[in-house]
């Protein structure tokens, strides 16, 4: 009798746990996620079409994640309030799109003269940014985590040169975040424009002036036609994308799926930066033959102290008034300072030094 009742007692864990191994195995999730972006803007819209194809491969097909592009949901720039609402489990955009809700969003994609993209993302994973990122995004009700960073951004497509602070004013410009900014004070027309129309209005005469990334992104939209001064950047030294997720779908997870989602944005976050970086060669490469008349400009120092003085005036302002940007912006900042010394001895001297032999 006893030795029976061992058996029916070990059959009976048997199936319990069979059964719970099975329910976990068979939960089925289906999400769907918004992006800033229309569906073919590459490379942006790899990070979260890497993401779907990771996760899903990871669970065997059982945690699907549909993604919507602009072009199908028209709201470019209401990614955060969708993904805090629930409309959708997750988004793909970028921080500084939501500097008017909260201006500490802004400085968790950029910073107008600050880290470089090594230096940021040793920040956000190595130094303390993930939490406060996450500082930041707890009153949204939502998980941010890093979605792919461009590298330094350049200075944009005028339809003239800017000779000096005086040819800024009047601008009609397309920059978003601090920078936009730093360019008001600077006496431009400041305005934000959904990625999808900024061809139209460049060629409308609607602005005058627009950044938008780097070559590898920037010469197919044709930009150059109607603005061929093309300057280097200062105002988006490491643009970083954001994955936006609402707390209550992600808690609901199981956490083996949690751990797929997490590994997922990591890899396809570090995937879209070498992808662009490689658009951007190419495209550098391509471009001096076959667009000779894009003209390729620093801005005067002049010009660049005005910004960096404007620059600094905008931060202190946020900084007096809030206390999260102010621990934000003073983390990034200390971080800057100790890191920057080894990327100039490193990186910096490296290139410096190399090019006097590698011709
Ligand atoms: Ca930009």
């Amino acid at each position: 009798m006893k030795r029976v009742g061992t058996i029916a007692l070990t059959l009976a864990a048997f199936l319990l746990a069979a059964t719970a191994t099975f329910a976990a195995e068979a939960k089925k999730v289906r999400w769907n996620m918004a992006m800033t972006w229309n569906s073919t803007l590459t490379p942006f819209v790899n990070a979260p079409e890497r993401v779907a194809k990771l996760v899903s491969d990871m669970t065997g097909g059982n945690f699907v994640i549909k993604i919507e592009g602009a072009e199908k949901h028209k709201a470019a720039l209401e990614i955060l309030d969708m993904v805090k609402g629930g409309q959708y489990e997750m988004g793909h955009s970028a921080s500084y799109y939501w500097k008017g809700k909260d201006a500490t969003t802004a400085i968790l994609t950029t910073v107008p003269f600050g880290m470089n993209v090594q230096e940021q993302n040793a920040w956000l994973y190595y130094g303390g940014g993930m939490q406060l990122m996450q500082k930041v995004y707890d009153k949204f009700g939502v998980y941010a985590f890093p979605g792919g960073n461009t590298g330094v951004q350049m200075g944009g497509w005028f339809k003239k040169e800017i000779k000096s602070v005086d040819d800024l004013k009047g601008l009609k410009m397309r920059i978003p975040g601090v920078a936009g900014e730093v360019f008001a004070k600077l006496g431009v027309n400041v305005t934000n424009i959904a990625p999808g129309e900024l061809y139209t209005s460049l060629d409308r005469g609607v602005i005058d002036a627009l950044e938008w990334v780097g070559p590898g992104m920037d010469i197919k939209m044709g930009f150059h036609k109607i603005a061929p001064y093309y300057y280097t950047g200062w105002h988006e030294p490491a643009t970083d994308l954001q994955f936006l997720i609402n707390k209550k779908a992600f808690d609901s997870l199981p956490p083996e799926y949690q751990a797929a989602l997490k590994a997922a944005m990591q890899v396809a976050a570090t995937d879209m930066h070498y992808e662009n970086f490689a658009m951007s060669a190419d495209a550098w490469a391509a471009m001096k033959t076959e667009f000779p008349n894009i003209k390729v400009m620093t801005f005067p120092e002049p010009v660049l102290a005005a910004m960096k003085k404007a620059s600094d005036e905008v931060h202190n302002d946020y900084a007096a008034k809030d206390p999260l940007f102010k621990e934000v912006f003073d983390s990034q900042n200390t971080f800057m300072k100790k890191a920057r010394q080894w990327t100039k001895i490193s990186e910096l001297y490296y290139l410096l030094e190399s090019e006097k032999v590698v011709k």
